[in-house]
């Protein structure tokens, strides 16, 4: 009946999927949650479009990937320029002119420089033992105290002086006025919300929602010719190498009747005694106005928790340690078996991919298989 079953909504189900729907074949897509769009779907809350799996800034390098999904929504301008709160001290991110002139008072690059390379020089560390001395020997002390330190033992969940010195390979530090976190070439949010732009690219293909694949495997590929699978590799073969471990973040969502709560899209917390990591503030993605260029009245807030993950859990980061490296790559050998199915995407190649990054692989693979 179907050339293809495109299992998940996502940004990769939905590309393959418009892409076999333009080559003239016959697509179904489904997906078990009771929406399209996977984790970059946002839904409107008081006229704000909230990013319901957190908050998801587009940025590329890569001109094609940007023409490609402006074909599907208009991008507005937003930049992403987060801001730290240490204890009430407010710090620009990323370490930049604006970081240090405020840390330290020093107005010129070179000062800035010069302190830095004093408190690494202080500190003495020749060969960082784990990610507390490595941080230290790329930034000094007072940026890993007040910026680093607590905000990481809050995402890992563990004191720094206990993670692996690989975590941070490096930590860019401009010497320039410059509060762009991205050093992209294009960036913005799909005006209207990202759920829009995937409803866009599935326009005309057949979307069946509330469809678990793997409750109905044996039903569901008798189906179509192909199946594109973007679940989790591992519930595909029912774990039975093993589960694959995630991190994972939980959310917090409340509308406060208030126009503006901290004024600006997010605020990293580098405490370590504030028990979330950020607080996303929707609305500034979209400059605080409605679609119809109006100011809100209200706001939609996100305070993001880091935690463990557990099996059957929404998962967030794959966890690419040795041992899940190890294990993933047994299952990739499963995989390259299944002769009718082709895995892709985030869960189906356990791998934490950008949107341009999981919109270009799917593109790719569109490009490969349809002929
Ligand atoms: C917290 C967070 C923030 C992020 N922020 C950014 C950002 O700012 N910028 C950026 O470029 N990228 C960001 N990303 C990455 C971005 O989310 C991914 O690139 C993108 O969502 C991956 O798309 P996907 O289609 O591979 O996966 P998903 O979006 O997860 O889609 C997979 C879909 O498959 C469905 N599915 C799974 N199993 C089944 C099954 N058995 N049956 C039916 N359906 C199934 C799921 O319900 C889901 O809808 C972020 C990621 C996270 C975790």
């Amino acid at each position: 009946m179907y050339d293809y079953l495109v299992v998940g909504s996502g940004l990769f189900g939905s590309v393959f999927a418009c892409e076999a729907n333009k080559k003239g074949k016959k697509v179904l897509v489904i997906d078990k949650r009771p929406n399209i769009a996977g984790n970059v779907y946002t839904q409107e809350i008081e006229g704000i479009n909230v990013h319901l799996y957190g908050a998801h800034i587009f940025h590329t390098n890569l001109k094609h990937v940007w023409e490609y999904v402006n074909y599907f929504a208009e991008f507005n301008r937003f930049t992403n320029s987060p801001v730290a709160n240490y204890y009430g001290e407010l710090y620009s991110l990323p370490f930049n002119m604006y970081t240090f002139n405020k840390m330290w008072g020093v107005v010129a690059p070179e000062e800035a420089a010069a302190k830095i390379e004093e408190q690494k020089q202080k500190a003495g560390i020749t060969e960082p033992k784990n990610l507390e001395e490595q941080a230290i020997a790329l930034v000094g002390t007072d940026i890993y105290e007040k910026l680093i330190k607590g905000y990481t033992e809050k995402q890992w969940g563990r004191p720094c002086n206990e993670l692996p010195a690989f975590i941070i390979k490096r930590l860019p530090v401009r010497l320039t006025f410059d509060n762009n976190y991205f050093n992209a070439l294009y960036q913005g949010i799909p005006v209207g919300g990202y759920t829009q732009m995937v409803a866009n690219m599935l326009q005309d293909i057949e979307v069946q929602l509330n469809v678990d694949y793997l409750e109905n495997k044996a039903d569901l590929d008798k189906l179509a010719g192909k199946v594109v699978y973007t679940g989790s590799v591992d519930a595909y073969f029912d774990y039975q190498l093993g589960a694959l471990e995630y991190r994972s973040v939980r959310f917090e969502n409340e509308v406060l009747n208030k126009a503006n709560f901290q004024g600006n899209a997010a605020v990293n917390y580098t405490d370590s005694e504030t028990p979330w990591t950020r607080i996303i503030e929707h609305k500034w993605f979209e400059f605080g106005k409605d679609k119809n260029g109006n100011d809100l009245p209200k706001t939609v807030i996100s305070r993001e928790y880091s935690s463990e993950w557990n099996t059957g859990e929404e998962p967030y980061y794959p966890v690419n340690d040795e041992k899940n490296s190890k294990l993933y790559a047994e299952y990739k050998v499963l995989a390259e078996k299944e002769s009718k199915i082709i895995f892709g995407g985030r869960l189906g190649e356990y791998k934490y991919y950008d949107m341009d990054a999981v919109i270009d692989s799917a593109l790719k693979l569109a490009e490969k298989v349809l002929v």
